[in-house]
């Protein structure tokens, strides 16, 4: 195998170190580049003592400079307290990032991914949802800073694809969940599982009946790599999600079940624009890149417990 040089923005983050570290363990050469703005060191601190790992501290706001062979899109805050704590400087993390690494996959002719969302279907009124739906996207809530900003960044890859022959990848991520988490990240599955832990309250917004898939990060890494293996003509949108769905007050019963704890339930309120369901439509995924994914909830969310556990 010839190995790959390869750079991960975003690559501190949740999502990135897992994929660093499989990229490593596949024998090729990762730069992981990270603002460190939801990021942490501690997320890639295995890493840091081996030869062929770099670890870059830089802004995808302002253009980078490397020869690499594939880039993987990822710098962006992700959960909605993150993303909505200075929407301006997400939206030029999505938009000003997407023209920067294309620019570089230009100049360096290397293959790049982008990490976009199933934020860009918004509060959908097809459901489950395929590629081809172009979304229901409020463009000035509280929301938009993120969605339209992932939204104008599969604008920008599109048409450096058309303009300029960029080898393209757009990958459409719904709910992942998994070890690394912050424990402030501020994501339902985070949420639910430190505030079991610690046997205090669970927060469910609104009534709990709104509907998430959940997704264990295993499987969006290999998503992830079988995409980018995938032929030029795969340029996406491909969803990469788990079709089980369920509702946000199965999510916080499941994990009080799980946990053993003596939490109870408390129902704030919802927060403006919260998509009412949502469930990835994968056959795409499926047919072009035999992907699906494979560890179902209870199982993503024992290990998950177990991470948790380690470090509270
Ligand atoms: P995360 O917040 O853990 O990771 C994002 C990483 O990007 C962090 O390390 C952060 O420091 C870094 N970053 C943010 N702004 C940056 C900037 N301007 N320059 C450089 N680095 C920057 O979130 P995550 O869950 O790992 O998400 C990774 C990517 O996947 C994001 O692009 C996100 O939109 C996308 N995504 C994730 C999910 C999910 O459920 N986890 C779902 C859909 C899409
Ligand atoms: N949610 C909740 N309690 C929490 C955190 C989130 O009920 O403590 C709900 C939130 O309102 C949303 C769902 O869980 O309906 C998923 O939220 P998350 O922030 O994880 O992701 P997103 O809304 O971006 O899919």
């Amino acid at each position: 195998m010839t190995r790959k040089k390869i750079l991960v923005t975003g690559g501190a983050g949740f999502v990135g170190s897992h994929l660093c570290e499989r990229l490593l363990n596949e024998d090729h050469e990762v730069y992981c580049l990270d603002n460190f703005f939801t990021g942490q060191k501690q997320n890639i601190i295995h890493l840091l003592d081996k030869s062929y790992f770099e670890l870059i501290r830089h802004d995808v706001i302002a253009p980078y400079l490397i020869e690499v062979d594939e880039i993987y899109n990822l710098a962006c805050p992700a959960s909605p307290i993150h993303y909505q704590y200075n929407p301006i400087k997400t939206m030029k993390t999505s938009v000003m990032g997407a023209i920067n690494m294309l620019g570089l996959a230009k100049r360096v002719n290397a293959k790049i991914l982008q990490a976009s969302t199933s934020e860009v279907y918004g509060n959908p009124l097809i459901h489950p949802q395929p590629e081809k739906y172009w979304g229901n996207v409020n463009p000035i809530g509280e929301r938009s800073c993120y969605d339209e900003g992932k939204r104008a960044a599969e604008t920008l890859f599109s048409d450096y694809h058309k303009q300029n022959n960029v080898k393209i990848k757009i990958v459409r991520i719904f709910n992942t969940y998994g070890p690394r988490m912050h424990p402030n990240d501020g994501r339902v599955v985070s949420n639910f599982i430190v505030q079991a832990l610690k046997n205090q309250d669970i927060t469910v917004y609104g009534e709990g009946q709104q509907t998430r898939s959940f997704q264990y990060i295993d499987d969006l890494v290999v998503g992830l790599i079988k995409m980018m293996a995938s032929p030029d003509s795969i340029t996406g949108p491909v969803n990469i999600g788990n079709p089980n769905e369920f509702t946000i007050l199965e999510l916080a019963k499941k994990v009080i079940q799980l946990t053993q704890s003596k939490s109870k339930i408390v129902y704030e309120p919802l927060p403006s624009d919260d998509p009412m369901m949502r469930k990835p439509e994968i056959s795409i995924a499926k047919k072009e890149l035999n992907w699906s994914p494979s560890v179902c909830l209870d199982e993503g969310l024992e290990k998950t417990i177990a991470f948790f556990k380690s470090v509270l």
